[in-house]
């Protein structure tokens, strides 16, 4: 049995030794066109960081290690140029020697990853800017950053590797700025979530400039570079890393004629492509995204790993099947982390999927334990029975425990019943006795047992009477236009003040004491809801709508 592998770093390399593992006389050999295997691509922003020192550590395998380890013929700088699926060889070029040559298989697996988008404006390709998708990316990156020449950096893009790469010059103390083309930060995020993360990492430092695009990159003579953008903004720039997205590499697998789908070549459950003999992992493939049914190419490495496994298992004989993606990531900012798993609001609405959201602020272990920091929190289920679509996540330690929770809800098909009672590990320094994963769980199910009617600011039609039932001081601090305030407290005493027959949205700081005062009101005859997240959901439904807004209508 003859194994090719194109591509040796995340998915290449999994499948390479997950292949030998299965088969000792197997002829295994992997060809990729980079001089590097195996490095660890999601430890290039620390690295360019100093977070990680040393640059040997990104390298998890060398080729020499790989093939004393696991007796693979690995050849770096090797580029297969295409496939010829009826002789079943790959055309390949050494790129030292130049010499093309052709490589038979029995099976191929292609893992050949997604390339960085650029910007087809003037100055792009400019020496100023920079991609950091590889080693020699980062090698480029790291020696400008290391020659003390960079005092300002300009980073396109504000998703993962974007802000990652902002957070990391941000440390090195270099002035950073971030110009996004959307009106938010994270895309993966709905825009409320996406605001309120951005506002906790406003004392990061970095600058974000959203609802920018950029339209050139201009040298300015002996002083670095400006970016300008459409609205007339020029920042400049010692250094500009381009983060705006990546495209599947699919070429290859285009010329040889395999079948492809919206934004990968298209796969079964056991990774193989519309070529019983070519299989295709990682990044390039597209995948079930089963909350919506549609397919997807989405750039993880979780993923990648265990779409390489599926492939040697089946070429090996193995029963393993890939079940889809379900997009669980996260990314940390300074003492920040915002994670997201399943499906977003905006995804289900694009969709046409139907949903309920509910979102809570509780803190992520006991409040009275020293440390205790609010998390956010927002979920996404089904009206009818209640199975989790998504949820999104941000806050400090534990951030990635409750989504990593969240995304097992989503893919096992769980319902927030099934959340509200999961019996998770509890000590002072580290949870609550109801968690929040079992907070958010009970909440939507008071509303599924109809304990508990939910509105949304956005929902607002503007002929609720607002009841604010924070205190005093909370209401004076930060108001919100034409709420009346009752502390929850008083409320029982002065229920006379509320007038009779108006539909009352309730609201606190984060959502309890407003549950409180609409059990209370809804035993009194009133008709209550909760607007789920109170005031913080205010702050960043207003945020993300534009500072500006004086009301309480989002529409
Ligand atoms: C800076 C950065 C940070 C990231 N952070 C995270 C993170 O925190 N969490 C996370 O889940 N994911 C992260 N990712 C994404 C993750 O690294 C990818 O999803 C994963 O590496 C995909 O694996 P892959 O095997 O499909 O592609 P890759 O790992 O990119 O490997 C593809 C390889 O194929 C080679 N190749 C392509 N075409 C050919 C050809 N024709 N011939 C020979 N060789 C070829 C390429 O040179 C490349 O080395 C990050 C990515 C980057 C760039």
């Amino acid at each position: 049995m003859k194994l090719l592998i194109i591509g040796g770093v995340a998915g290449g390399a999994a499948a390479a030794a997950r292949a030998r593992r299965l088969k000792e006389d197997a002829e295994i050999i992997m060809i990729d066109r980079g001089e590097f295997i195996s490095f660890a691509n999601c430890g290039l922003p620390y690295y360019a960081g100093n977070v990680i020192p040393d640059r040997k550590a990104l390298f998890l395998q060398t080729p020499e290690g790989f093939r004393k380890r696991f007796r693979i013929d690995v050849r770096t700088s090797h580029n297969a140029l295409s496939i010829d699926r009826k002789k079943k060889s790959v055309t390949i070029e050494d790129l030292n020697s130049r010499k093309v040559y052709e490589e038979t298989y029995d099976y191929l697996i292609l893992s050949p990853g997604a390339e960085p988008f650029l910007l087809d404006i003037p100055g792009a390709g400019s020496s100023f800017v920079h991609t950091a998708r590889t080693i020699p990316d980062i090698d480029r990156i790291k020696s400008e950053l290391d020659s003390g020449r960079v005092k300002k950096a300009v980073v396109i893009g504000a998703g993962y590797i974007g802000l990652e790469m902002a957070e990391n010059l941000s440390i090195r103390g270099i002035e950073t700025h971030v110009v996004e083309k959307l009106g938010q930060i994270l895309p993966v995020l709905d825009k409320e979530m996406a605001a309120h993360f951005q506002r906790l990492i406003r004392s990061s430092g970095i600058s974000i400039h959203c609802s920018e695009q950029v339209t050139a990159i201009k040298e300015i003579p002996g002083k670095g570079c400006a970016v300008h953008t459409a609205s007339g903004k020029k920042l400049t720039a010692d250094i500009v890393i381009m983060s705006i997205g990546v495209r599947p590499e699919t070429a290859l697998a285009e010329k040889a004629g395999l079948k492809t789908g919206r934004s990968g070549i298209a796969v079964d459950p056991r990774m193989r492509t519309s070529d019983e003999f070519i299989f295709a992992v990682g990044d390039a493939a597209e995948v079930a995204f089963p909350v919506t049914g549609r397919r997807l190419s989405l750039p993880l490495a979780g993923p990648a790993a265990k779409q390489a496994r599926v492939a040697a298992d089946t070429i090996f004989g193995l029963s393993n099947e890939y079940k889809g993606t379900y997009g669980t990531s996260i990314v940390k900012i300074s003492s920040h982390a915002a994670a997201v798993t399943g499906a977003s609001e905006r995804v289900l609405k694009s969709e046409n999927i139907p949903y309920k959201k509910i979102y809570i602020f509780p803190p992520h272990h006991a409040s009275y334990y020293p440390g205790a920091a609010q998390m956010a929190i927002k979920l996404l289920y089904s009206p009818d029975g209640g199975n989790v679509l998504g949820a999104q996540v941000i806050g400090q330690e534990g951030t990635d425990k409750r989504a990593d929770l969240f995304s097992a809800a989503v893919k096992h098909r769980l319902t927030v019943k099934d959340l509200a009672e999961m019996e998770l590990c509890y000590a002072p320094p580290f949870g609550s006795a109801k968690d929040p994963v079992n907070m958010a769980g009970m909440v939507a199910q008071n509303e599924m047992q109809g304990n508990e009617s939910f509105i949304h600011w956005e929902d607002l039609t503007g002929t609720e009477l607002l009841l604010d039932v924070r205190t005093e001081k909370e209401n004076k601090m930060s108001p919100v236009p034409e709420a009346i305030n009752i502390p929850v407290d008083e409320l029982r005493e002065r229920l006379a003040e509320i007038p009779e027959g108006r539909t009352l949205a309730v609201f606190c700081a984060v959502g309890v004491r407003a549950h409180i005062a609409c059990r209370m009101l809804v035993q009194k005859g009133f008709k209550a809801s909760n607007i789920s997240g109170g005031f913080i959901s205010f702050l960043n439904l207003r945020e993300a709508s534009g500072h500006n807004q004086a009301g309480t209508t989002f529409a």
